[in-house]
């Protein structure tokens, strides 16, 4: 085992291990910090964590939880991943973890760097862009939980951190490696320990990857990690592999369950339905009148239909729909009894053979592998860029596809099925 990744949330963890499977790394991705060893050969494990919210404190607990038990599993190098929006408050979280993991790592310093150029994340002058305006200007400005009102990473980090923080700039970035690797011992010959580091393109993205070769922590979004591999296979720890992303054949059927309420998520419904495949909705207000269990009768009505090819079972609805939904039944009891209805119905079509599972939203894949008990997950191909497929870990293992809402092409869901049997 080479790298060992913190990931502060899920869906982000995925965006991680994918970019590392499609650098070469054979990628597992836990769900929390596992309880025991792993089983079967990987090169890198991506511990998800959900920690970017809650207190710093506890955020550091949990990280230094995963941080142990990465290195008992003998990773060389660790990760620290974070939003490439730099999602964070004054108090933290980014600060404080990246603090904690390098005073357990000895780490003289780590860079901070959460560009993703593909993904129009850039970084400069310390200013982070996302898309053409500054962070400041853009939707995170009013972001619920991390108002991001400051473009300046220097200052964000600083505000978070006990550690100096100093900037590596472009010109610098642009001139390579050695230029890089040079400004980091300026920058701690002037007491700083954690470096801001600019990043426009994915040329920059490897130079830094590189320079950063030796160290034990890196602290970043999902970008800098594209370069990682080669350092490995630098030092002949990594070879060429071409089957990073294989997961196992498993023969079964397949359905989707959607309870994303996303536009992109609202759009892949209304193509499934209208290329004339089969469909069946769960109603909120019905769950909520009782009378009934309506996962049990989405199940029922599946089963003469499941043979003929996959069901898609839904929630999604359009913005009026959801907000007429929530006044009456609340927004967060809304929410969970549609989460626990699509994972109910989740582990019936396990139950029924169901082995190739696609799942729209964030919350919703939460409540569905939580539901399965799913503790691992081993990261295959691509499908569209941040979601790739995914299997259990186990003796039966299940295909996952989990898509965070707004991710993937108008006809994902057939589009996803459709690669598995190519
Ligand atoms: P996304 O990734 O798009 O944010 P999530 O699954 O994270 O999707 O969140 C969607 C939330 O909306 C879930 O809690 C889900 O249970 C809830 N939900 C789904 N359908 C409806 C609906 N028709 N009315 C109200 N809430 C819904």
């Amino acid at each position: 085992m080479l790298l060992g990744c913190i990931a502060d949330d899920f869906t982000g963890a995925t965006d991680l291990a994918n970019n590392l499977v499609r650098s070469g790394m054979r990628t597992l991705q836990t769900i929390g910090v596992p309880e025991a060893p792993l089983a079967g050969e990987v090169d890198a494990v991506v511990v998800a964590l959900k920690s970017r919210t809650i207190a710093a404190s506890e955020a550091v607990a949990q990280s230094l939880a995963a941080l142990d038990w990465l290195r008992r599993a003998g990773c060389r190098q660790f990760f620290f991943k974070y939003c490439s929006t730099f999602d964070s408050t004054p108090q933290g979280n980014i600060g404080p973890v990246a603090e904690a993991l390098m005073q357990a790592l000895g780490a003289d310093i780590a860079i901070a760097c959460p560009a993703f150029p593909t993904n129009a994340r850039t970084i400069y002058m310390g200013n982070l862009f996302v898309g053409q305006v500054p962070l400041s200007e853009s939707g995170m400005r009013d972001h619920p939980l991390t108002p991001m009102r400051d473009s300046n990473l220097v200052r964000v980090l600083q505000a978070q951190s006990r550690a100096k923080v100093g900037l590596v700039a472009w010109t610098d970035v642009a001139a390579g490696e050695a230029a890089i690797r040079a400004r980091f011992a300026a920058l701690q010959a002037e007491g700083a320990r954690l470096a801001v580091v600019d990043a426009i393109n994915d040329a920059d993205l490897h130079a830094i990857a590189t320079a950063c070769a030796g160290h034990p922590l890196i602290t970043a979004g999902s970008g800098v990690a594209i370069g990682l591999p080669e350092n490995f296979r630098r030092a002949v720890l990594l070879p060429l592999r071409a089957d990073a992303a294989e997961l196992p054949r498993v023969p079964g059927g397949a359905a989707v369950i959607s309870g994303s309420c996303s536009q992109a998520t609202n759009g892949q419904v209304a193509h499934w339905i209208e290329s004339g495949r089969t469909a069946i909705r769960i109603d909120p207000l019905a769950i909520a009148a009782g009378g009934g269990d309506v996962a049990t009768a989405a199940l029922a009505q599946a089963d003469s239909l499941l043979e003929s090819g996959p069901v898609l079972f839904y929630a999604t609805a359009a913005p009026e729909e959801v907000k007429a939904v929530q006044v009456k039944l609340g927004v967060a009891e809304a929410g969970a009894m549609v989460e626990r209805a699509l994972a109910a119905v989740a582990q019936g079509l396990i139950e029924r053979g169901v082995t190739r599972l696609v799942v729209a939203g964030g919350e919703t894949a939460g409540a569905v592998v939580q539901a399965l008990g799913v503790t691992a997950l081993k990261i295959g191909p691509q499908i569209d860029p941040g979601v790739p497929w995914t299997a259990t870990q186990g003796a039966h293992p299940i295909l996952l596809a989990l898509k965070s809402g707004n991710f993937g092409s108008r006809d994902f869901f057939a589009k996803s099925l459709e690669q598995l049997d190519a």
